[in-house]
């Protein structure tokens, strides 16, 4: 098949690619190079299966492809909150052209959407079925109220025209190709730990996450993009283990072997205090369930931010 992966030289888009070609499809990947790297999709350059292209998805595009992968979209907060008109741009705009693409090619389109649209949840783990607490006019706002937005889309596409549909809300992932300087607690962690530097904790450190290795993640959305057309979702994708941030700088201390401190700072505006997928739906529709351990997943992580660093 001839598969489309915006966002393609991103952190998740670049693993995306890769296995989409090692599984003999051709891969054209879109990307405007915000957050992503020409050095995440080098290797890939002279495969004859897979092709660059340089485009901002908020922008009309019109290509030949059997299926989408929409997966731009900058992921962090420091990046999405740097422009945040663009960032709902891209989502929504980037949605309705995708659509309207998947619409005319006749393509199946998968939208990477987040475990963000649930914000400060109320109920614990947060299933497909919860509604959600919203505030619109928050700084955060630009990239859930998006992703929110373009959920919507992909349903009315579905019930209008007919498309088939998949809605992926993924959790938290890591793993290489991090950027160091997003900010993100992971790639933090990591970078401070290696170079000596204090480990910033926000907040006294107990508000949790559940952390999923990439190789798991993308295994996820293929999985779900081959399921059957009645299967729309949406599909929480994420691993269900649960950590606080404070045992996350712990366990990266120790694996890093740093001697750094640790130090509190102050929590950031509505960040949410616990967040942990409940993935019964991806378990029973895609048989699916991520198999890397956090400790795991770490050390192939210190491993590539140390080659990098
Ligand atoms: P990333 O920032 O590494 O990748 C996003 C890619 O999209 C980058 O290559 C960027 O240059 C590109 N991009 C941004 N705006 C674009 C535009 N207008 N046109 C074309 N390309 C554009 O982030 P990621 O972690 O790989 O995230 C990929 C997707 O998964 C995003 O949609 C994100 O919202 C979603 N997601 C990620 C996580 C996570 O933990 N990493 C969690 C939930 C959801
Ligand atoms: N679009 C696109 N590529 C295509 C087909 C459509 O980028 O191959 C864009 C097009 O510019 C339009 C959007 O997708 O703005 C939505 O298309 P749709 O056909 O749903 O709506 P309409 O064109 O009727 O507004
Ligand atoms: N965080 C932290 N120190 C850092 C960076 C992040 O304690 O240096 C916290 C952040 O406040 C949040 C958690 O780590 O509670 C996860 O943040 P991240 O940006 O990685 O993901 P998200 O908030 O989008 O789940």
């Amino acid at each position: 098949m001839k598969i489309l992966v915006t966002g393609g030289a991103g952190f998740i888009g670049s693993h995306l690619c890769e296995k989409l070609i090692d599984q003999g499809h051709d891969v054209l990947c879109v990307d405007n190079y915000f957050t992503g790297s020409k050095d995440n999709i080098v290797h890939l350059l002279r495969n004859p299966r897979f092709e660059m292209m340089r485009h901002d998805i908020t922008f009309p595009l019109y290509v030949e492809v059997d299926r989408i992968f929409n997966l731009a979209c900058p992921a962090s907060p420091i990046h999405y909150q740097f422009d945040p008109v663009q960032t709902t741009k891209t989502s929504v705009h980037g949605a309705i052209n995708m659509l309207g693409l998947a619409k005319r090619v006749k393509a199946r389109i998968l939208q990477a959407s987040t475990s963000e649209v649930y914000g400060d949840p109320e109920v614990h783990p947060q299933t497909e079925t919860y509604w959600m607490r919203d505030n619109t006019i928050v700084p955060r706002a630009c990239y859930d109220k998006g992703k929110r937005c373009a959920e919507t889309l992909l349903f009315d596409y579905y019930r209008q025209h007919k498309l088939e549909i998949k809605v992926a809300r993924i959790f938290n992932t890591y793993g290489p190709r991090l950027l160091p300087v997003d900010g993100r607690g992971v790639s933090n962690f990591i970078v401070q730990a290696l170079c000596g530097e204090d480990v910033t904790i926000y907040g006294e450190g107990t508000q949790t996450r559940s952390f999923c290795y990439i190789d798991d993640l993308v295994e996820g959305l293929m999985k779900l993009m081959d399921s059957g057309a009645e299967i729309t979702g949406p599909v929480n994708l994420g691993n269900p283990v649960e950590f606080t941030m404070r045992e996350l700088a712990e366990m990266t201390l120790k694996l890093t072997g740093s001697r750094s401190k640790l130090v509190f700072r102050p929590l950031p505006q509505d960040d949410p205090r616990q967040r942990q997928p409940d993935i019964t739906v991806a378990r029973s529709t895609l048989a699916w369930a991520p198999t890397v351990p956090l400790g795991e997943g770490l050390k192939r992580t210190i491993a590539y931010f140390k080659s990098m660093l």
